[in-house]
């Protein structure tokens, strides 16, 4: 394996939907995706095209994005970023959010080029930046000591910290708003912070704004790009796997300026060149229906918090009434807990894990019959530490799996 790639070891997601078929735990809080229906709308117009009579929807359609999802992606973001998206040039429709981080990775950093990540991070940011030969330089999220609930925004990060890695190699940062695992919706004087000192250092700024959509009241999702001055410097990557409760249909978007987007098609168009043409068509038909209803609280991107948000006060319920200590997340669908006032109740030295969370989440999942994940996963190795005495639990799990946990949390306790 070339250097640049690391030990290739296997990555979280392997190992643990490795563990899940080995050990078939009962409820799977695990990997982020929901274990019940998607909309109905959404599934009914993947049905329709694939037997529909427009045959030709089952062939290859255009390498940058299927006309039809592109001019739609243009409608939903053009009013959100105060300006008129270009639907053929400064759009890319990619295989999942997964593809637009990596094209536009490869396609912005350089043998040399330094990328600033915060930590916990998405986990493949690392990977990705050593492949296209760049040095990740970390940067940790903290919790602020608090009084009473934390709250995912009380992780925040050191200010100092943060400017001192900033130097003539940083090409780009990392950003992920809202945040997994923490949940963090970053506020805008975090982002002003952010926004000023990339502008300072004529730095890249990478927006992963996969669960956009999932943000809970009072917080507002402000995009980085809508900063004044950013959009020229700003590549925002989205999800339909998350947008609409498809994570298996593996569609994905980044949009920017023709001139950075240009270098994201270069990687797209050898790599790829095109993504499923019927997923596409049906998720451009489900923006569609979105966009018929846009203001009204039934539409997805409305009712989506609704539905999530009950589920989240749950499982913090659940969780506090069980030991932990969970961060209540402003944001996206997983709650990190502290679980290290259950020490004493579990045995972990038959885990033979290097990391304290990963044998926690394991010995857990095998005792309780709850699976989560060990969030150290989301740290560089230095600083694997921040995240040891956390698990994370994911709620976009019908109320019946919830409660099957409350039940097995309680049994085991
Ligand atoms: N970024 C973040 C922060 C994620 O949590 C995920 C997982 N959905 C992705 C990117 C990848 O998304 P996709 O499944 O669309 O490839
Ligand atoms: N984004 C999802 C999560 O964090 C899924 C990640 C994956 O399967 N690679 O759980």
């Amino acid at each position: 394996l070339p250097a640049r790639y690391g030990a290739g070891e296997a990555s979280i997601w392997v190992q643990y939907i490795e563990f899940v078929a080995k050990h078939k735990p009962a409820v799977n809080l695990g990997q982020g995706f929901p274990d019940y229906p998607p909309p109905e709308h959404v599934t009914k117009a993947l049905s329709e095209i694939a037997t529909g009579e427009n045959f030709l929807l089952n062939q290859y359609t255009r390498g940058y994005g299927h006309p039809r999802l592109v001019q739609n992606l243009s409608k939903v973001y053009s009013p959100l970023i105060n300006r008129q998206l270009d639907p053929m040039n400064e759009i890319l429709v990619t295989n999942g959010a997964y593809e637009a981080l990596f094209s536009a990775i490869l396609g912005h950093v350089d043998t040399g080029d330094e990328v600033i990540v915060i930590e916990p991070f998405f986990d493949c940011y690392d990977f990705m930046i050593r492949s296209a030969g760049g040095t990740p330089r970390f940067i940790p999220l903290k919790p602020k000591a608090t009084e009473g609930v934390q709250t995912s925004n009380s992780w925040v990060l050191d200010e100092k910290e943060l400017t001192s890695l900033f130097n003539s190699k940083t090409k780009m940062l990392i950003l992920n708003t809202p945040h997994n695992p923490l949940g963090k919706v970053f506020n805008r004087q975090e982002l002003e912070l952010i926004a000023n000192l990339c502008k300072k250092h004529n730095v890249l700024c990478l927006s992963d704004e996969v669960y956009e959509w999932m943000v809970y009241e009072p917080n507002k999702h402000i995009r980085i790009a809508t900063l004044p001055d950013m959009w020229e410097r700003t590549i925002t990557i989205g999800s339909a796997g998350k947008t609409f409760s498809v994570t298996g249909w593996k569609i994905g978007w980044a949009y920017g300026p023709v001139n950075l987007m240009k270098n994201l098609q270069v990687v797209h168009q050898n790599c790829v060149y095109t993504c499923c043409t019927p997923v596409q068509e049906a998720v451009a038909r489900s923006f569609e229906f979105e966009l018929s209803r846009i203001n009204t609280p039934e539409c997805y991107f409305n009712s989506i918090t609704r539905e999530l948000i009950s589920k989240r006060d749950y499982l913090v319920k659940v969780l506090r009434e069980n030991g932990f200590n969970p961060t209540v997340p402003d944001g996206g669908y997983f709650i990190i807990a502290d679980w290290t006032k259950l020490k004493d109740k579990i045995d972990l030295s038959s885990e033979r894990d290097k990391y304290q969370d990963y044998r926690f989440t394991k010995k857990f999942a095998k005792e309780s019959g709850v699976l989560v994940i060990p969030p150290s996963a989301f740290y560089s190795e230095p600083h694997k530490s921040l995240g040891e005495n956390f698990a994370r639990f994911c709620f976009i799990k019908k109320d019946d799996n919830l409660a099957l946990a409350e039940k097995l949390l309680k049994e085991w306790n």
